[in-house]
């Protein structure tokens, strides 16, 4: 028995295509009242680049929080047993951050299980939004918003 699918239909293409140029009301609104404007502007831009296949362990802004990453990161919302992310699969605990905002700033993690960084994939992911968060809250003078990390 063979499957078919349904031949394109460009209908359903324009239909798609007017979905997307009228966001819903909440989205426009819902950085509003945040006063760092480029801030605002970063989590909003997040936002639709999720939307199109950005990883949310990747971002710099926190659509919970409506923060820079690392100003949040510490939140046990950010704790995701499940993925990893500031888990410890050794002592099955909490990866607890520590974040210094001074310029340039500095991220770490350390566990009090077993005391060494767990570095797995999903904290080294960790590590690299915050730290790429840090550079984007600092690079506020900078004519480049900030630099995507080449992984
Ligand atoms: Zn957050
Ligand atoms: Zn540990």
């Amino acid at each position: 028995m063979v499957l078919r699918t349904p031949p394109p239909s460009r209908a359903h293409l324009r239909l798609l295509a007017a979905t997307d140029t009228s966001p819903p009301a909440r989205r426009r609104d819902r950085y509003g009242e945040i006063a760092d404007r480029r801030l605002a502007a970063i989590l909003a831009a997040e936002d639709v680049a999720e939307e199109h296949g950005l990883s949310a362990h990747v971002r710099t802004t926190c659509y919970v929080h409506r923060r820079w990453v690392h100003q949040c990161i510490s939140d046990p919302m950010h704790v995701l047993i499940v993925t990893g992310h500031r888990w410890c699969r050794r002592c099955d605990r909490t990866v607890e951050v520590q974040v210094d905002e001074t310029f340039p700033g500095t991220v770490e993690l350390f566990c009090d299980g077993c005391g060494v960084p767990p570095d797995s994939v999903a904290n080294r992911e960790v590590l690299r939004a915050c730290r790429t968060s840090l550079s984007a809250m600092h690079g506020g003078e900078a004519s480049t918003l900030y630099v995507v990390p080449d992984r």
